[in-house]
């Protein structure tokens, strides 16, 4: 089940509603409620000054979880919107009955009360923390997946190199007509692959929450990647030296 997400701010939500959506679907399996909240991001400018301002709230009567957006990095809103949705479960298990009014200091002075904000801080953080490492693990899982598919296309392309090289020798070696080896075509589209496969692993790791680590490993890809490509240069020679040894055996 979806999670409705109203836009009240001028933040852009594109990329944040997809997050928000898996992290609920996350929640929803670990503390298992029935109904999804809806939820309202909120602009307030206001309040984004206050130093202890409001940053969300949950109504248990309507089911909306309010969260306070401007001027707050995208995780810290997360973590907010975490925190509610504990209260949500407790709305379901009927928590909220019977409770008096929740003003100022309500935290401190009912034990009841005191311990739902226990289990919201506790299960939200960790639910949203859990939630962050198995999406940074499935990230890595599918660049992993992406490189594995990209060593399999370059296996493809020696085969293809092989095979155009090994037509040219013999080519040469009977006097055929060199024209008819057309190598260009080939390799041009064997490139463009490449390209493509390339732009696709950058943008999923710029998403991976821009760590300086992140930029450690790009670059430690870029120094294995002329590695490799020395080493396909020196495997092609000699492969070359010995096609051509097999074809001048009389
Ligand atoms: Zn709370």
């Amino acid at each position: 089940m979806g999670c409705d997400i109203t836009n009240n701010s001028d933040m852009d939500m594109g990329e944040l509603s997809l997050l928000i959506g898996d992290l609920a679907a996350h929640i929803q399996d670990t503390m298992k409620f029935k109904s999804m909240p809806a939820i309202t991001m909120q602009d307030d400018d206001e309040n984004a000054d206050a130093l202890l301002g409001r940053t969300a709230q949950y109504d248990p009567q309507n089911k909306v979880i309010t969260v306070y957006v401007t001027r707050r990095h995208p995780k810290d809103i997360m973590r907010s919107i975490a925190h509610e949705f504990i209260h949500h479960a407790q709305n379901e298990r009927g928590e909220f009955e019977n409770v008096g009014s929740m003003g100022e200091g309500y935290a401190q002075a009912d034990d009841h009360l005191r311990n739902m904000e226990k289990e919201a801080y506790l299960q939200g953080n960790m639910c949203f923390r859990d939630w962050e490492d198995g999406y940074k693990r499935n990230l890595m899982e599918s660049i992993h997946r992406q490189n594995s598919f990209k060593r399999r296309n370059n296996t493809m392309k020696i085969h293809k190199w092989k095979n155009n090289e090994l037509n040219r020798l013999l080519m040469e070696k009977f006097g055929l007509a060199e024209g008819e080896y057309n190598r260009s075509e080939e390799e041009e589209e064997n490139e463009e692959g490449e390209e493509q496969l390339e732009e696709i692993d950058t943008r999923e790791e710029d998403e991976a929450f821009n760590d300086p680590e992140a930029h450690a490993a790009r670059y430690k890809k870029s120094k294995k990647k002329d590695e490799e490509e020395k080493q396909e240069e020196s495997f092609r020679d000699s492969v070359r030296t010995l096609m051509e040894k097999i074809i001048n055996l009389k």
